[in-house]
């Protein structure tokens, strides 16, 4: 969509009159930005674009790829253009930008409207089959007419969500194209284990946790929100990490899960903490203490909670894994029982995983290779004349509104040069 709004825009300010098609295989457009942020839409995130790429795009590779396009069509150009067509927008404290309306398909809406009085001709329930150079141009071949063009944007999304259209047919054409893939897998996913977690620590939340997984000799390690769900583990920490997780699980056949409730402390500085407290407080029942206990206190005091404590549902867990008795005291708790706690709190037990199920994420990784389209124009080095954008492409971003960002700054890019190129065509005519 963005990408047709662009290549309209540069169309009409180069005085060039181009027909501009948008195929779309469902009956209406956006159904996955229709999805998006809960059905509200966390449709970008405040910050510059140096901001965003720092704390959207964890790889190096993918923020020196989306480097020009989130510059060239940032977060306020995006911004600046739903509040033109009447979309207002709110920032969260966090800084996730939503529609004041709290409806995510007035984005969609705003686009298409857009769309339509730019004269894009919208053909609906146009799956395309195929994409070939022929005679140096494009044969697209749908389950209908068939259509010749100068250049193809293809902006066909990931492989997540298959419902809503994205069953990868972009990565099948850009493959047939003479494209590399990266093989998709699963990011911003949640996290099913083997055994889900007792009932009673469902919906239960751990405040800016450190998620471990480990397999193979290898671990990593992810700082957030955790939530216990009845089938495993979601929230902010889990789905950031479930693409390295689903990296671990193709590489080792599966990955063990931990937390560590005291990110912020070596064991050895968890274990003097909790000495200190032990001297002072001998008579204290240990499951008493970790009720009320702040989780990553700051450096020597259990004074402060600036994270939140220690779920009561969690406690008799811990106490359980610590092996101690349930009522036992700190004057009581002996030196390798204090240790035995102190590597519980640092890795408590979470189970294992097998697989990241690919479908069930916000987004997917993998795709077209990044190397093989130029970031500037975000045309093919491969195929010229053919353009890729959004989520087809091998990145992915993180939860707040980056994906959105990263598909409409790319989309921007990608309409605007296919124009150009388009142009240059005409002229050379
Ligand atoms: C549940 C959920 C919630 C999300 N929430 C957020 C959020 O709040 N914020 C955020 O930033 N990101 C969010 N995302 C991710 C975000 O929606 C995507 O990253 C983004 O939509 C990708 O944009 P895209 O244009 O590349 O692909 P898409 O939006 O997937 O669009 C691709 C389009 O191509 C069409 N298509 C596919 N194949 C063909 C074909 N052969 N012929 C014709 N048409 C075809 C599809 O039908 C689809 O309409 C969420 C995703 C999901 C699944």
């Amino acid at each position: 969509m963005l990408a047709a709004i662009a290549a309209r825009r540069v169309a009409e300010l180069s005085c060039m009159d181009f027909s501009i098609t948008l195929l779309e295989r469902n009956s209406r457009l956006g159904t996955k930005i229709g999805i998006s942020g809960g059905g509200k839409c966390n449709v970008t995130h405040q910050g510059t674009p140096a901001e965003m790429l720092e704390q959207g795009f964890l790889r190096t590779n993918e923020r020196r790829f989306l480097r020009n396009a989130l510059y060239g069509f940032s977060s306020s150009d995006l911004l600046e253009l739903l509040h033109s067509r009447g979309v207002e927008t709110e920032a969260r404290a966090d800084g996730k930008l939503f529609p004041l309306s709290g409806d995510a398909s007035s984005v969609a809406m705003a686009f298409e409207e857009l769309l339509k009085e730019l004269s894009v001709q919208l053909l609906f329930s146009s799956r395309v089959k195929s994409v070939e150079p022929k005679g140096g141009r494009f044969l697209i071949t749908t389950y209908a007419e068939p259509l010749t063009v100068d250049v193809v944007i293809l902006a066909t999304g990931g492989v997540s969500y298959s419902k809503t259209g994205t069953t990868g047919d972009g990565l099948v054409i850009a493959r047939k194209l003479g494209h590399s893939i990266k093989e998709p897998s699963a990011a911003l996913a949640p996290l099913f284990t083997l055994k889900a977690p007792p009932a009673s620590l469902s919906g239960v939340s751990l405040r800016s946790a450190g998620l471990v997984a480990s397999a193979g000799g290898k671990t990593i390690e992810r700082r957030g929100d955790l939530l216990f769900t009845h089938r495993g583990f979601s929230g902010p920490a889990a789905l950031s990490l479930s693409r390295d997780i689903a990296e671990l699980c193709r590489e080792f056949g599966g990955a063990q899960l931990f937390a560590d409730l005291f990110p912020e402390h070596t064991p050895a500085e968890l274990d003097k903490l909790l000495l200190l407290h032990a001297r002072k407080y001998g008579a204290q029942m240990v499951r008493k203490f970790l009720q009320i206990c702040p989780m990553a206190p700051f450096k020597g005091a259990f004074s402060e909670a600036p994270h939140g404590t220690i779920p009561t549902a969690l406690v008799p867990f811990i106490i359980r894994h610590s092996l101690l008795e349930i009522d036992i005291t700190w004057s009581t708790l002996h030196k390798e029982l204090r240790q035995s706690l102190v590597a519980v709190l640092k890795r408590f037990p979470l189970g294992t995983v097998r697989d990241v199920q690919l479908d069930q994420g916000e987004v997917s990784a993998g795709g077209v290779a990044l190397g093989e389209v130029n970031p500037k124009t975000m045309e093919s080095r491969v195929v010229p004349k053919l353009f890729l954008c959004g989520e087809v492409l091998d990145y992915a971003g993180e939860i707040g509104g980056y994906n959105l960002q990263a598909a409409f700054s790319t989309g921007w890019t990608a309409g605007t040069n296919a124009v150009k190129k388009c142009s240059a065509l005409f002229l050379r005519a």
